[in-house]
């Protein structure tokens, strides 16, 4: 085997896609496999969706090239976060879901409620606690529900099919099934329910070393006896390590469809009414997180990207717009306003196009001051950078309005995909054993 190499393998929304790097983060191979979007809740009940995962996370593996394979020291894999899966542990057979990210138990949600502290991370009805009290409260105590029974987040399903052992998961992907990264347990409102045997017993640091790959997926595919697998983490975090900006104050903004803002924070912050809440990082720092339904959604609704790239270079980044809007796809907003009746201000129209585009890319730039200056009042470390990452990370002048707006230095992250960040815990994992 030639250099050692870290294998990440990112489960997002829409597909899976896997990065091979080595120890100085560069990449030796890349690949993805789609598998079929969920669309309608009728839909994506009808899709067999651990059998698509199942059958692209081997397909990955298969992808990479065989030269390479003998190489990879460690694996580690992120998964969309909530998503949850009940298993049998005596067989490993599915018994009920995976339930999706977005799927929504409001069943649930009273008896959760009842028991979690108030405005609990918990407390949202698809959170992974509503999905297992839904599934717990429907089935019968030896007959739909098996004392095998266990609960596994995607991400912990996944890495099960590669290392085989039962009741591990991590720290970020536990955060919304009740787990206290800060305890380093879960709470007792938690721990005194008669499901909580149903919750994975080790909860780790993302990137911990788990087991070795199971033998037949070495023999099968030509990996190493020795390729150990890691815990992993939730996509959105995944992204977030991609960029390596993990020093309090740093940031990383996600301009996508949506604005979403992740802050590296010496202070654990939480706040239900915002929907902000904060993850625990490398065991020393807390990664605090703030999500605005404005973004690109809005953008594309009136511009083709051709038409953005165009019309943005007619804009002057140093001179303020004075156009005050705020751009929204639809009613509601949570962050950093938390008006669920705000309706979406997109006037007075001027004439000129790039005026017009230049107002809302400088409005969309306050909206992310105000955000980072909210998550400062709320007590978080003060934002010094930011890296940017989706769609709108492309656009330079755009970047120029938002340096000018929030104050501080914004580049363009070198590496954005969950992948790659999955890599990198894979790297983390496979240097513990080392030290
Ligand atoms: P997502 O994955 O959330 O759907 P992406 O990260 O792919 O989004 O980004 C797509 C968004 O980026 C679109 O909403 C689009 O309007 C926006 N976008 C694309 N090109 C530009 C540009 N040159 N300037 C600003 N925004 C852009």
């Amino acid at each position: 085997a030639g250099t050692p190499l870290y294998l990440g393998i990112d489960f997002g929304t829409s597909g899976a896609r896997y990065a091979l790097i080595d120890k100085e983060g560069a990449i030796h191979s890349e690949g993805k496999r789609a598998y079929p979007v969920p669309v309608g809740d009728a839909a994506a009940a009808a899709t067999d969706w651990a059998s698509s995962w199942r059958a692209a996370l081997f397909q990955l593996l298969a992808d990479i090239p065989p030269v390479h394979r003998p190489s990879i020291s460690s694996i580690s894999i992120d998964g969309t976060s909530a998503t949850t899966l009940i298993v049998d542990s005596d067989t490993g057979e599915l018994l009920a879901g995976p339930f999706l990210y977005n799927e929504s138990f409001p069943d649930a949600l009273p008896a959760v409620e009842s028991i979690a502290p108030a405005n609990h991370t918990v407390c949202s009805a698809s959170s992974t606690l509503c999905k297992l009290v839904s599934w717990w409260t429907s089935t019968t105590t030896g007959g739909s529900r098996p004392a095998a029974a266990v609960l596994m987040h995607q991400s912990d399903w996944l890495l099960w099919l590669l290392h085989g052992q039962f009741s591990v998961s991590d720290y970020n992907n536990a955060l919304k099934v009740g787990y206290d990264p800060e305890l380093h347990a879960y709470p007792s409102w938690l721990t005194s329910q008669p499901y909580s045997r149903m919750l994975p017993a080790s909860v780790r640091a993302p990137g911990t070393p788990i087991a070795a790959l199971k033998d037949d997926v070495c023999s099968q595919y030509g990996f190493s006896k020795n390729c150990v697998v890691c815990t992993g983490t939730t996509d959105s975090i995944a992204a977030f390590l991609a960029a390596r900006s993990s020093e309090p104050g740093r940031a990383v903004t996600s301009l996508g469809s949506t604005l979403a803002i992740k802050l590296v924070s010496q202070v654990r912050v939480d706040d239900a009414r915002f929907g902000v809440y904060s993850h625990r990082l490398d065991d020393t720092y807390w990664l605090v997180g703030g999500a605005s339904n404005t973004g690109g959604a809005v953008l594309r609704q009136l511009f083709t990207d051709d038409q953005l790239v165009a019309l943005s270079d007619h804009i002057d980044p140093a001179v303020p717009s004075t156009l005050d809007y705020y751009p929204l796809p639809a009613k509601g907003e949570r962050f950093p306003v938390s008006d669920p009746d705000m309706t979406p201000r997109l006037q007075p129209r001027p004439v000129s196009d790039a005026e017009y585009l230049h107002g809302i890319l400088e409005s969309i730039a306050r909206i992310e001051a105000k955000g980072y200056n909210l998550l400062k009042e709320l007590g978080a470390t003060a934002v010094e950078e930011v890296f940017t990452a989706g769609g709108g990370a492309q656009n330079d002048k755009w970047t120029a309005i938002r340096e000018r707006v929030l104050g501080v230095p914004v580049r363009k992250a070198q590496q954005t995909e969950a992948a790659y960040g999955a890599a990198l815990l894979a790297l983390k994992g496979a240097s513990s054993l080392i030290s």
